[in-house]
């Protein structure tokens, strides 16, 4: 089988784990960096912004590595506008892009001078009632439904809570024209972990088409289109990433067929991926602790899903090597799990791998987007910490570990001792 890199050797990780004790997560500057850029000149043909998705990895020296090559964020949610604002990301180099969103989120959107992409056509009365006038540009997501496939993650669109519907489109854009704003943006986020890039061509034929039909019949111009996120990566070691330069070519087709030879002004094309960006190139690093023997084999590992929940949320696949033994052959099948008092606390069932010792080290791969930023508390488990290689070899801590005290701090035990 096909294996999956790490950038550091057993001895070195051992080297760290004396500074910094399992379980750990780590990520690789230069490799993101690279692969943002790649992605980049894939949509160099127009003007092309990317807006890191906050909430895959809200660690602001991963944002502020990535607003150095000329990334923005993604925001939903008031920490994660904070995020971006103490990175010096602000104005438009921010989509807002939320849901169910209070008004304090709208007010501190509004205050950054961000997109606001409104997710419902009540958001728009809402928003002048308890911020002010609408904004000068406003983007709207839209929700094909039953007009455009799902994937497993996202579910059907018609199921999904997200976006306007297209009738909706047209009354809330000729509602904003009425209202004298000038500046139109649409967006669509409709898959997950797509690894198909057929989809993404697709789904910018959709809105390269409904940009066309918007401009005419209600006399508006639109600046940009954001197709979202959602760009799948490779967690089995035989899948084959998206081919970035392929599917920015055939979405530059639909580009030339439909805006261009339709008479549009030039658009500009935004994207907010965010597993894409960080995903392959930040890992999970745990040590074994216990090995048990009963109806199965159990290897316990120091870490839980509370610093990794993809396994237990959607049964999802992430690869796991060994340091050390990763040309040694997978004779053994464990059920790789944590300490939580939770069944579903497994990062992998029936895993073929080399035999495994307590104190070896394991590396859980594709854990640098929707990892260590889903984690909780539950069973008082701590979020480990964050480190980042640099590009000079050097590693530095970008979040350190929790602690006890950090747990507690929301108790007061004065309290308690008069209680
Ligand atoms: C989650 C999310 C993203 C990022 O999705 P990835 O799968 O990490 O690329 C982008 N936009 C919105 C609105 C999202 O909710």
């Amino acid at each position: 089988m096909p294996n999956k890199k790490f950038p550091l050797t057993r001895e070195q990780v051992e080297d760290l784990s004396r500074r910094w004790p399992t379980p750990f997560h780590i990520y690789d500057e230069a490799a993101i960096i690279a692969n943002v850029k790649k992605l980049q000149a894939a949509f160099a043909w127009t003007e092309f912004k990317e807006f890191f998705a906050v909430k895959a990895t809200p660690n602001p020296f991963i944002m502020k590595m990535l607003h150095r090559v000329g990334v923005g964020a993604d925001c939903s949610s008031l920490p994660e506008l904070l995020l971006a604002e103490k990175v010096g990301i602000t104005g438009e180099e921010i989509m807002f892009t939320s849901n169910d969103t209070p008004a304090e989120e709208f007010r501190k959107a509004k205050e950054l001078g961000a997109i606001i992409n409104f997710d419902d056509l009540s958001h728009l009365p809402f928003y002048e009632k308890e911020v002010g006038p609408l904004p000068e540009l406003v983007c709207f997501r839209y929700n094909p439904g039953p007009a455009k496939a799902g994937n497993l993650i996202i579910g059907k669109p018609e199921e999904a809570k997200y976006g306007f519907t297209r009738d909706q489109l047209f009354t809330g854009y000729r509602y904003c024209r009425d209202k004298g704003v000038k500046r139109f943006g649409l967006h669509t986020m409709v898959a997950s972990n797509e690894l198909d890039s057929g989809y993404f061509v697709e789904t910018a034929e959709i809105l390269f088409r409904l940009v066309i039909e918007l401009s005419r019949e209600l006399g508006i111009t639109f600046e940009f289109v954001n197709l979202g996120g959602g760009i799948g990566i490779p967690y089995r070691p035989e899948e084959e990433p998206v081919d970035l330069e392929k599917t920015g070519a055939a979405i530059r087709e639909k580009y030339d067929e439909i805006i261009v030879s339709g008479g549009q002004p030039p658009l500009k094309l935004y994207l907010e991926c965010g597993r894409m960006v960080t995903g392959p190139y930040g890992w999970l690093v745990t040590r074994a602790r216990h090995l048990k023997k009963t109806y199965k084999n159990y290897l316990g590992v120091d870490a839980t899903m509370a610093n990794l929940m993809r396994p237990a949320l959607y049964g999802a696949y992430h690869h796991i090597t060994v340091l050390g033994k990763e040309n040694e052959p997978t004779t053994e099948t464990y059920d790789v799990t944590g300490s939580l008092c939770e069944n579903n606390d497994k990062f992998a069932i029936d895993r073929k791998l080399p035999p495994v010792e307590p104190g070896d080290l394991l590396v859980i791969h594709d854990a640098g987007a929707h990892g260590h930023a889903m984690g909780f508390n539950y069973n008082g488990k701590l979020r480990s910490a964050e480190l980042l290689l640099r590009p000079d070899g050097e590693i530095i801590e970008i979040r350190r570990a929790e602690t006890i005290a950090d747990h507690f701090a929301t108790l007061d035990f004065e309290k308690l001792e008069e209680f």
